[in-house]
């Protein structure tokens, strides 16, 4: 009934994303990514900017991002060693 509407709703909001995501800012649904063969990790500062950091540095921005190799299942790609990292499944 509502549906254009929602759809219209929905194109809005995937604008909102896309706009925040310019601005560096973690809005996804997915847990962060943390690759087990480098040490690499993503992390959220508190004002909710996505970092990519090594966790024997944590909170220092690497400025390297995980790249998505199949959204759809969750595979990325680390930018350090270049292994494919799974999203941990989130404990609902
Ligand atoms: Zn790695």
């Amino acid at each position: 009934m509502f549906s254009s509407e929602i759809r219209a709703l929905a194109k809005q909001i995937q604008k909102i994303k896309e706009q925040q995501r310019q601005m560096g800012l973690f809005c996804e649904d997915r847990e962060l990514l943390s690759c087990h063969s480098c040490n690499l990790e993503e992390d959220v500062t508190f004002e909710s900017f996505l970092i990519v950091a090594d966790r024997s540095n944590p909170s220092i921005d690497t400025g390297l991002r995980f790249s998505a190799v199949d959204e759809g299942k969750g595979l990325y790609r680390c930018p350090k060693c270049g292994d494919e990292v799974r999203v941990p499944e989130s404990e609902v």
